[in-house]
């Protein structure tokens, strides 16, 4: 079934569990998603990013990824992930995407602020979710071009203030995540997930969550992390699983389908038992 997002991970939150959010840019990756939670009887997040719009118009994945999202027998929360633009937020709402994050975090604080409390007002008004982001959590292109990366971390005390003049719903969080493929090991701030956790109390959520460690993952729930974001993994993994089967001598597009479906399954299998969300639905 189609879920609000808050009420999801308000219940992860008092349980101290994660839930993955995973984007499907296609049909294949949406069955992948869904298919392993249902199996697991997990909740789970699902949807797309506006980067990631050139694969995949937001229309188009509203079209396949809402009715496999209703018809579901696990929770499942739709979410338009760093919505850049006022405008393909709203196009999100119009479609019945069930949570946005608008991602002003480029933005000054005062900014990101206001226009943050905007789309509060609006999403809540039709009950959709809002997700913020403060701090700023790059992506490992720029690696070593920060001069002092912690300057981008997000700050406790400025989270407090930026919840409760906004009203976001869940916060992503700079704490030594980045985008993309690490390429050194990230060392995340533990201290400073706690430190925000409790001067919000919030779900926070962690960007950038291919490449963590899976004792990272489990003590970022401990402390309060309650959605984690996944992408590069499950993307890479599909390519994997295209690999095996021409390997295996997989003639067709429909021949490939299997490997690459169960390569992603592997996937949030994996992330789903490590953030214990498997029998949570
Ligand atoms: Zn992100």
């Amino acid at each position: 079934m189609l879920v609000n997002m808050k009420e999801m991970l308000a219940k992860a939150q008092k349980e101290q569990y994660g839930i993955g959010f995973f984007n499907a840019v296609n049909v294949e990756m949406a069955r992948a998603v869904i298919e392993t939670a249902e199996e697991l009887h997990a909740p789970v997040i699902v949807g797309t990013a506006e980067v990631l719009l050139p694969a995949m118009s937001l229309e188009r994945v509203a079209e396949y990824l809402i009715p496999i999202a209703q018809k579901a027998d696990v929770p499942v929360a739709v979410h338009y992930d760093h919505g850049l633009t006022f405008e393909k937020c709203m196009e999100a709402l119009k479609l019945g995407f069930s949570s946005v994050m608008y991602d002003c975090s480029t933005a000054s604080y005062e900014e990101n602020l206001d226009r943050v409390a905007e789309m509060v007002r609006i999403c809540h008004g039709m009950g959709v979710t809002v997700e913020g982001e403060l701090g700023h959590v790059g992506d490992n292109e720029g690696a070593g071009k920060l001069e002092n990366p912690s300057d981008y971390y997000t700050d406790p005390a400025v989270a407090a203030d930026f919840v409760q003049k906004t009203g976001v719903d869940a916060l992503a969080v700079a704490v030594g995540n980045a985008h993309g493929d690490y390429k050194f090991p990230p060392k995340l701030d533990f201290s400073r997930i706690t430190a925000i956790r409790e001067a919000t109390g919030i779900p926070l959520v962690l960007h950038g969550g291919s490449g963590l460690s899976d004792d990272d993952f489990r003590e970022a729930v401990r402390r309060g992390v309650c959605k984690i974001n996944i992408f590069t993994d499950l993307d890479k993994a599909g390519r994997a699983g295209i690999e095996k089967g021409l390997k295996n001598g997989a003639a067709s597009m429909m021949g490939l389908i299997p490997y690459e479906i169960e390569a992603m399954k592997e996937v949030v299998r994996n992330k789903i038992g490590l953030f214990g969300s498997d029998g949570r639905a």
